[in-house]
């Protein structure tokens, strides 16, 4: 038994996704032809009651082809300093866009309305233009912690007086919405364009959608080949999706509480010095001088138990669909003993 804890990317395609695969129908995409993806494309902007949507390969393509939408080469993007848009999609906000970002720290990742008020730039020649504020919900770096509904409407209420764009990178949006039961049509009406990944908790092996109004998803789809993604017969990863919507919502709450129980036990070890608020099914915490990650890593991989290095004092543990209660009782006892 490998028990997997590096992320909620690892998990494989249960039988019933696979079966879903098999017997989609598909046809090329590039041509608008294949009937899965318009589905899945349909499906998920109802869902978040917003005009259309545009299936891609991952949810680093639909962050990268949002900002490249929204922006010009030297406008500015305001994030926060641990958004995945700029720590880890490859430097893609000035690869790509030539754009650039102006970091924001806030609380555990989450950035107020009032920070984003007072970091526009006037509408001055020599000054950047403030194009775009893109939030992450849940936060990956800061412990997948979440935004409620109210301070995402503050930010969008500046955004629109400002006439900013406002884009959600939610890659994990349905461990937000399980925990505030807000509903994904609130998410959906308060901002321009929305990224949602069905690679993560939802166990698709593969694709995010990109969600936004019509004009705005059609500049998209040209964005989308121009970066390469124009596949053709995707409906077999679109059935997949369209699979992970209908079957794998629901339970995101199993991972929640593994999480929280995970960071019961891991918290009370004594070579660790403190832990981020376990919120949703991310578990970040910062070992003592006493150890470093590598070595904690390494006393864990014996056991088949792999976890992610989060910094040279730092681990992270992701919860997932394939992670089951068994396992999570084997690493509790196998973290008690170390
Ligand atoms: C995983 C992730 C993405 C997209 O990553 P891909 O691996 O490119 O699908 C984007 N944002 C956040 C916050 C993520 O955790």
């Amino acid at each position: 038994m490998t028990i997997d804890l590096r992320s909620d990317t690892v998990t494989k395609p249960s039988k019933g996704m696979l079966e879903a695969m098999f017997q989609a129908k598909v046809g090329d995409d590039v041509f608008r032809e294949d009937p899965t993806v318009m589905e899945l494309e349909a499906k998920t902007a109802e869902l978040f009651g917003m005009e259309e949507g545009l299936f891609c390969p991952s949810g680093t393509m639909t962050n990268q082809i949002a900002i490249k939408t929204h922006t010009q080469p030297g406008d500015e993007v305001l994030c926060d300093v641990s958004a995945h848009i700029y720590n880890y999609e490859g430097g893609g906000i000035s690869f790509n866009s030539g754009a650039q970002a102006k970091l924001l720290s806030g609380d555990r990742g989450r950035f107020s309305a009032r920070q984003v008020e007072d970091n526009i730039n006037p509408d001055l020649d020599w000054l950047t233009k403030t194009r775009l504020v893109a939030v992450e919900n849940t936060v990956n770096r800061a412990g997948g912690s979440y935004y409620s509904l109210s301070q995402l409407k503050e930010i969008a209420t500046v955004c629109k007086k400002y006439k900013i764009n406002y884009h959600l990178d939610g890659a994990r949006i349905f461990n937000a919405l399980w925990e505030t039961k807000d509903k994904p049509k609130e998410i959906g009406s308060l901002f321009d364009s929305v990224s949602v990944c069905l690679s993560k908790g939802l166990g698709a092996p593969a694709g995010s959608v990109l969600l936004g109004n019509k004009e705005f998803i059609k500049q998209a789809r040209r964005i989308r080949k121009v970066f390469g993604g124009g596949m053709r017969q995707a409906g077999f990863l679109a059935a997949a999706g369209i699979y992970a919507l209908n079957n794998n919502l629901e339970r995101l709450g199993e991972d929640h509480r593994r999480a929280g129980l995970l960071g019961t036990v891991i918290k009370a070890l004594p070579f660790v010095e403190s832990m981020l608020p376990v919120e949703t099914n991310i578990v970040i915490f910062t070992l003592s001088d006493k150890m470093k990650a590598e070595d904690f890593a390494n006393r864990l991989a014996p056991n088949n138990i792999k976890v992610s290095n989060f910094g040279k004092q730092s681990i992270r543990f992701v919860t997932h669909l394939d992670f089951t209660d068994e396992m999570l009782e084997k690493t509790c006892e196998v973290l008690k003993k170390m």
